[in-house]
């Protein structure tokens, strides 16, 4: 034991920031032997560090504050959101983007103040929409032509003049996975700047007077771990920020979000530029490109959501059984994988893992980590060198607080997981494990109804 906890803790910089080791040289969070945690609340178990959401809120707002006083942070939702999270998040000051009406619906019963919120989405629908102004959110980011008289009307019906951004695709590749790349020309996302469409779209917003248009959008994908997308794509805006806003119909963009998709750790060694680098050279980009054409700078959001809230996370699951293909590959597989995390299977991406028992014990073997799920393509780690991992043993995968539990399913009628946040040596559940009777709640089954009990107590939790 003694060498173990002189060991340094291997993964250091991909788990949260306050992971050590207990006296007994488990893995620790917040001050929670993580082995305790997984006793009380079961596997696979998601546990959120307070500490490192915190400071990774902090981190941002600091460092735009400090590039650029004249910004704002919005944590964007769909990397993960409760709300308890979504307290913690608005606690740091930081407003929010959300991507659909159930978003909107769980930040406002949050409590979150909904003008610090901005709605953005591809198809939102007539009733998000009508959700969206009536709740008072302060920004809606037009995404296509389609939605303008839509939104116009409803707006106008609703007696509310509404805050928009335009939100522009500027033919910009960030070169990130092809699925989550968004600001090049072949893609859902945006008006297309160099078809005409963004000057046609900019003409129809400024014809609606229930809509106050305050200026532009991007997001080019994520994660984006170069600068230089950013650049292009600002330059690209004030192209347009200066020929087609100003000198063709006369109007200032006083606010523009160059969007979040910051990158993050998943492996050891990524290159992960600090929130500082991102935010020193979006504020140098705005302000020479906005400069150079001689346009009033504007007021700046981004949206960071992978880089508050993955870091933070760290799934834990139990080692089951073991599968020797010999001279091909050792399987080893956990009570979880594709329902709560389906990155590996969606977009191939690569992660880390380690031990919670023993997360100092030097390599053994090198095994692929497989789910639970009935897919071959349910596999959450490829070729990971790990000690060699015993039936039961507790694994813990780094760098899980984004896009896992928000894109989680029931495949295989599987539960979805608990969420535990530690601090301070504390763990407070903030979501609890589903069960059968979760499973059984919405289904509209007549049958079981007429019985009485039986079935029927499905809903009645
Ligand atoms: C998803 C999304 C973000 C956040 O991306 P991250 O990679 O989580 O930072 C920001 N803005 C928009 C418009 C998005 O769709």
């Amino acid at each position: 034991m003694t060498t173990h906890a002189a060991a340094p803790l291997p993964l250091a910089d991909l788990l949260p920031i306050s992971a050590g080791l207990t006296p007994g040289g488990h893995l620790a969070l917040g001050g929670c032997d993580t082995v305790e945690l997984a006793r009380r609340f079961g596997t696979p178990l998601y546990v959120y560090d307070a500490e490192t959401l915190r400071a990774q809120c902090r981190g941002y707002v600091q460092a735009f504050s400090d590039e650029y006083p004249e910004s704002t942070v919005l944590y964007a939702s769909k990397a993960y959101l409760s709300r308890p999270f979504a307290r913690l998040v608005a606690s740091e000051g930081l407003g929010f983007d959300a991507v659909s009406g159930g978003e909107l619906e769980v930040l406002r019963a949050a409590g979150v103040a909904m003008g610090r919120v901005y709605l953005h989405g591809n198809s939102k629908e007539s009733w998000e929409l009508e959700l969206a102004v009536r709740s008072g959110v302060g920004r809606i980011v037009i995404d296509n032509e389609d939605e303008i008289p839509l939104l116009g009307e409803i707006a106008s019906r609703a007696g509310v003049r509404q805050g928009v951004l335009l939100r522009l695709s500027p033919g910009v590749d960030a070169h990130t996975h092809e699925k989550t790349t968004t600001g090049i020309l072949d893609s859902k996302f945006g008006v297309p700047v160099e078809t005409g469409a963004a000057e046609r779209a900019l003409a129809a917003a400024l014809e609606q007077p229930a809509l106050e248009l305050h200026g532009l959008h991007m997001h080019l994908g994520s994660p984006i771990v170069e600068l230089a997308p950013f650049e292009l794509g600002i330059a690209v805006m004030a192209d347009f920020a200066a020929d087609v806003c100003r000198d063709r119909f006369g109007v200032e963009v006083r606010e523009f979000s160059p969007g979040g998709g910051f990158a993050v750790g998943y492996r050891d060694g990524d290159p992960v530029p600090e929130p500082s680098a991102y935010a020193r050279a979006i504020a140098a980009a705005v302000r020479r490109e906005w400069g150079e054409r001689g346009l009033p700078l504007p007021r700046i959001s981004v949206e960071p959501g992978r880089s508050i809230a993955a870091r933070a996370g760290v799934a834990l699951y139990h080692v089951g059984a073991r599968k020797v293909v010999p001279g091909v590959r050792t399987f080893v597989s956990v009570n979880g994988g594709m329902a709560d995390n389906v990155r590996p299977a969606m977009y191939g991406s690569r992660y880390e893992a380690l031990s919670a028992e023993r997360p100092t014990a030097a390599p053994e073997e090198t095994v692929t980590i497989a789910g639970k799920y009935c897919e071959s393509g349910d596999v959450l780690l490829r070729d990971a060198s790990l000690p060699r991992l015993r039936r039961g043993e507790l694994l813990a995968v780094p760098a899980s607080g984004a896009y896992q539990l928000s894109m989680s399913s029931n495949y295989n009628l599987s539960y979805r997981p608990a969420v535990v946040l530690v601090e301070g040596g504390e763990a407070r559940l903030i979501r609890r494990r589903e069960r059968a009777s979760d499973l059984m709640a919405l289904d509209v089954d007549e049958g079981a109804a007429a019985e009485g009990s039986g079935g029927g107590s499905a809903g009645g939790e």
